[in-house]
């Protein structure tokens, strides 16, 4: 059998570091393997990266299924990202099941949202009566998460257009607990405010984008333990919403540059509110596939980059209950050139990558 001898550092958890780890099988051990030849590996090696909000089914122009879902998920590996949340499917993550040759995915289903609520073609639409059933729904097909559009803008009010929220508090609140009831957690998608006293009073599991949260909002999220994905690469986008809505939307307008120019400052605030920040990209669409590091790079200009690499590692993987590299854990490792946390742009090019000790870079 080859083992891959990894020289290290090894940092394999918060805190926890290695001078050198061995690849043996499928595994990561500490204790030297004997009666194996060892082929050596160079650089400082992590758990594989987590992409915390990611659409496998969506490509550069929008929905895909097949062999594309396959292909995303090979950029996304060969990035270093082996482990995926899935945050709403536009078609299915079926062309990828039981592969081994992919990243780990924990899947949301399809998004749920309301008609003429959210991008055309995109998601599972729903009545705001209907949400608690169709969120059992997507849970049961999903076995782990259920994504709801909880804000978007209301086109039907006409140049008084903004963002608004797509369901009643109670309606959230019973959603929430129909998901729960069948084991699954939930996340949700919100830009606005208004949303989100509505979102964590229904007890919901994480927060995406979370552009609209308030100072009191990330004092709640902080001491309930709510994770906000802020999503930058996705935010960066905001300013061109709001050129294109300008004329006919220019109070939903206004709200997107606002938001555009002060998200460093909002990611900066939560990190100082005491909120845990993961970092995903929002992949699809305009943000291509295999960017984490690039993610990671904006998350590092609101808080400091050691924080960025939990995000991005160990902290994620606890957060879903997935291992980091432990003793006997699975070889999902990733190999950079430099320390990450003295240099964060070493996350973009990994120089290996194991998946379940497989070398896959
Ligand atoms: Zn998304």
């Amino acid at each position: 059998m080859t083992a891959y001898e990894l020289t290290g550092p090894v940092l394999a958890d918060d805190g926890v570091e290695h001078a050198r780890a061995w690849v043996l099988g499928e595994r990561i051990t500490y204790e030297r393997p004997a009666y194996t030849e060892v082929e050596s590996v160079s650089g400082w090696a992590l758990p594989g990266f987590v992409d915390m909000h990611c659409h496998l089914s969506v490509g550069p122009t929008g929905p895909v299924d097949g062999d594309l879902v396959l292909k995303q998920a090979h950029v996304e590996r060969d990035a270093g990202v082996l482990l995926v949340r899935d945050t709403g499917s536009a078609t299915s993550l079926v062309a990828i099941e039981g592969r081994t040759d992919v990243p780990d995915v924990r899947s949301s289903g399809r998004f749920i949202a309301r008609p003429k609520r959210y991008l055309k073609g995109y998601g599972v639409e729903v009545e705001p009566h209907e949400l608690p059933a169709e969120a059992a729904r997507q849970a049961r097909a999903s076995g782990d998460w259920v994504k709801i559009i909880a804000d978007w803008i209301d086109r039907d009010l006409g140049d008084e257009a903004d963002l608004t929220p797509l369901w009643e508090p109670q309606q959230l609140a019973d959603a929430v607990a129909a998901a729960h009831a069948e084991g699954a957690r939930v996340t949700a998608h919100t830009f606005a405010t208004e949303s989100v006293d509505a979102l964590l009073d229904a007890g919901l599991d994480s927060i995406e984008h979370g552009t609209g949260m308030s100072e009191a909002h990330m004092e709640r999220a902080a001491a309930a333990g709510i994770p906000v994905i802020p999503t930058l690469l996705q935010i960066a986008n905001f300013a061109s919403f709001a050129a294109q809505g300008r004329d006919k939307f220019p109070r939903f307008a206004a709200r997107m540059q606002r938001m555009y120019d002060r998200r460093y400052e909002q990611v900066g605030q939560m990190h100082d509110a005491g909120v845990v920040l993961l970092v995903g990209t929002d992949a699809g669409t305009s943000i291509a596939h295999g960017d984490l590091g690039r993610e990671a790079a904006e998350m590092a200009r609101c808080m400091p980059a050691a924080d960025v690499v939990a995000a991005a590692t160990w902290r994620a993987r606890r957060f879903l209950g997935a291992p980091v590299l432990a003793e006997g854990d699975p070889a999902d490792v990733v190999v950079l050139d430099a320390d990450p946390r003295a240099e964060i742009g070493a996350i973009t090019h990994p120089s290996a990558v194991f998946l379940k000790g497989h070398r896959a870079l």
